[in-house]
């Protein structure tokens, strides 16, 4: 199996010594991320640093250099509690809204990005939560990929591709099958332990630039894979309420 990578929660204000200890390891093996740039923070959460002033213009010339940029959500807010079609998450900045609603949220994203010289066809949203109406408005807006969405390869499903993530990581790692996953990682909150690891994945040579998506085989997924997916979902999620518990 191979790896890709994709990193959450790009803002102006993020934490950009971790950003740059993230990049200075990526660099090192030549290996280009996914990165989700939110449009228009007001998440609190993310904001860490001063705002840096030439961040579009840094994020143009990351996408220059063969980084792929995805639309991260709008605001980054959670205004719902819908889980939605893949439901690893229990909140949502889109899932339950009304579609008109979505509809204005993402051409008002899209176009905060154009404005600012990014193009981009591939939507990531905030705790993976997304809904049917989010689906018809990416569409209208003219998004066609989705960073989400269980499997080894990328699928269709809802008119939409779906470039998957992994479900757990050791497993991806150990996995022999031929195929390609992205690990999800939020530069924000990972410490000297976290920094380790993604080296020491990096250093397994499995790990390739997330344009590899693009060049793969595509599967037609139906009901019954679509099904298949949301009961996983479910489980991780379900699984992960549990540890939170038990802390
Ligand atoms: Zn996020």
């Amino acid at each position: 199996m191979k790896i890709a990578i994709r990193m959450d929660d790009i803002t102006p204000d993020m934490d950009w010594a971790k950003f740059d200890r993230f990049k200075a390891l990526l660099d090192k093996y030549d290996v280009k991320p996914l990165i989700g740039v939110v449009p228009d923070n007001k998440d609190e959460k993310l904001s860490i640093d001063p705002k840096r002033e030439d961040f579009w213009q840094y994020v143009k010339e990351l996408q220059e250099k063969g980084w792929i940029v995805a639309m991260h959500g709008l605001n980054h807010l959670y205004t719902t509690k819908k889980a939605g079609l893949f439901p690893i998450g229990g909140k949502s900045e889109f899932a339950g809204l009304p579609l008109m609603k979505q509809d204005e949220m993402i051409r008002q994203g899209k176009g905060i990005l154009e404005e600012n010289g990014i193009f981009t066809d591939i939507f990531m949203a905030p705790s993976h939560s997304f809904d049917k109406h989010t689906l018809t408005a990416l569409k209208n807006n003219g998004f066609c990929v989705i960073t989400d969405g269980f499997g080894i390869t990328p699928f269709k499903c809802h008119g939409m591709t779906f470039y998957p993530i992994a479900v757990k990581r050791s497993d991806s790692i150990s996995d022999t099958r031929d195929g390609l996953v992205t690990f999800v990682y939020h530069a924000n909150t990972m410490d000297d332990k976290d920094f380790q690891k993604l080296g020491e994945l990096l250093d397994m040579g499995i790990v390739v630039s997330y344009s590899e998506f693009s060049k793969g085989y595509v599967e037609e997924r139906g009901f019954v894979g679509e099904a298949r997916q949301y009961i996983l979902a479910k489980a991780k999620y379900t699984a992960m309420q549990v540890r939170k518990l038990r802390g």
